[in-house]
This record gives C-alpha cells, sequence and structure tokens, in this order.
C-alpha cells in the first residue's frame, strides 16, 4: 500500500466560486501536511477553477461519460474533464447508482474511458443497511468490485484507488464499527490480490468513506488495511477537512 494516507474530499452537487476560497485554504494547509495525500472532486464546473488554485492537492472529477465526445447532450466525455484538470475520476458513487440507474457495466466501461483519458479512478463499492443485517456485506461487495472495475488495468497501484463506502453510513452520522470497516477492507484487499498479484493487489489504496468527520477520522483511519477517506460533508469546509487531514498526519506519526 502506499506509504502516504490519501484523503479525498468529495463535493458531489456543492460549491460555486465563492467556495475557491476554501479549496485554496486546503491548498495551502497541505503543502505543510506533506505526509498526507490530499485532493478535492468538485462539481465539473469547478474542476479547472480549483485546477488553477491548487499548487499541492490532487483535482478529480465525480462521474465521466463512457464514450468518446460527440452527441451527448449534457455529458461530460473523461478527456474533457481531463483537460479540465482532473487527475482522477470518482466511479460508481452509491448516489448515481441510486440516482442515475448506473450499472456495474455502465461504471466498468466509465473506468475504461477514464483510463484512456489518462485519469486514475477513484471506484467506490458499497452495500446496503439490509445487505449487511443478513450478513452478506463481504460477498456482495467484492463481487460489486470484481464487476465494476475495467477489464484491463495495467499498474493498479498507479491507475486505481478503491473507496468502501457503505451506502448506510454516507450523510448519515452513522459508522460501522472499527472491526467490521478492518474486515471488510480486508476483504477487499485478498479480492484484489486475486485480480492483480500479491505485488500489484497490496499496492491499491483502500479509502473508508461514509461519515468521516474530524472527531472519528483518527479511529476509522487506524482501522485494518485503511489507506485514507473518502470524506463528503466534512469536505465542504476547510476547517472541517482539515480536521481530518491533521488527524491522518497525526496517526502518520505515531509508532506502529
Ligand atoms: C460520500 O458521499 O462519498 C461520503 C463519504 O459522504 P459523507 O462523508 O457525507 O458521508
Amino acid at each position: 500500500m502506499a506509504d502516504r494516507p490519501y484523503i479525498v474530499g468529495n463535493w458531489k452537487m456543492n460549491g460555486t466560486r465563492a467556495m475557491l476560497s476554501q479549496a485554496r485554504s486546503i491548498d495551502r494547509a497541505a503543502q505543510n501536511l506533506m505526509k498526507v495525500e490530499v485532493a478535492l472532486a468538485p462539481p465539473y464546473t469547478l474542476i479547472h477553477p480549483v485546477h488553477r488554485e491548487a499548487e499541492q492537492i490532487g483535482v478529480g472529477a465525480q462521474d465521466c461519460h463512457p464514450g468518446e465526445d460527440g452527441p451527448h447532450t449534457g455529458d461530460i466525455s473523461a478527456s474533457m474533464v481531463a483537460d479540465a484538470g482532473a487527475k482522477f475520476v470518482i466511479l460508481g458513487h452509491s448516489e448515481r447508482r441510486q440516482d442515475h440507474g448506473e450499472t456495474n457495466t455502465l461504471i466498468r466501461e466509465k473506468g475504461a474511458s477514464a483510463l484512456e483519458a489518462g485519469m486514475r479512478i477513484l471506484l467506490c463499492v458499497g452495500e446496503s443497511e439490509e445487505t449487511r443485517d443478513e450478513g452478506k456485506a463481504e460477498s456482495f461487495v467484492t463481487r460489486q468490485l470484481k464487476a465494476s472495475l475495467p477489464e484491463t488495468l495495467d499498474n493498479p497501484e498507479e491507475s486505481l484507488t478503491v473507496a468502501y463506502e457503505p451506502i448506510w453510513a454516507i450523510g448519515t452520522g452513522r459508522t460501522p464499527t472499527v472491526e467490521d470497516i478492518g474486515a471488510m477492507h480486508c476483504a477487499i484487499r485478498a479480492t484484489l490480490v486475486e485480480l492483480y498479484g500479491e505485488e500489484q493487489g497490496q499496492a491499491v489504496r483502500i479509502l473508508y468513506g461514509g461519515s468521516v468527520n474530524a472527531d472519528n477520522a483518527r479511529d476509522l483511519l487506524a482501522a485494518d488495511e485503511v489507506g485514507g477517506a473518502l470524506v463528503g460533508g466534512a469536505s465542504l469546509t476547510a476547517e472541517s477537512f482539515l480536521g481530518i487531514v491533521i488527524a491522518a498526519a497525526e496517526l502518520q506519526d505515531q509508532p506502529a
């Protein structure tokens, strides 16, 4: 697994140019927190402006169309977000699976397009509360992961990040136990090793996402195989997001 924890803010459908000052503050603070890799995924309209502000942080998109540029009114291709400055694309977020009926097959195609455009993929997977209650969370998530990954993925260490985001934990203030997060991340790790071999499978970062905030970040980031966090609500202000980044940096300072 890459050495530095990776903390990614997903602004979802939030943000106008007035929010650029938050991105600037996050970027300037990240310059003094080099033990942590920090990135933001603003809405499409802010990718280029955030990219222009960013001296340290990475910038990504929250989605892309699977096809080439062409007659798809209202859609945005992978090459377009890459041209705007995105270095990665979040794919398979449960809000897109739910709100837009995105299937594993579509996500797989989007992933191939994103890679073709030279970006990395941040692939989200996660179970519903019902699936967890039935005791099927790990089998569901590992199946979803396999089905959503692009067919060909050279150099997974460089081109892939996985985010485990239980649907019932997103925006609810609820989180799984540290033990449950660790168990799920170990199951995801085993799947990545099965798919890509020991060295590459171990090198892919697996993030946890779902109601991460400055108060719980330390515990959640310390769980087995957690290589960082995907953060929604708490990424919308520099103050709350940097609280998480600082927690990740402090954890790095602790003896293993
Ligand atoms: C997300 O939607 O990716 C997310 C993790 O949201 P929140 O942090 O608000 O739960």
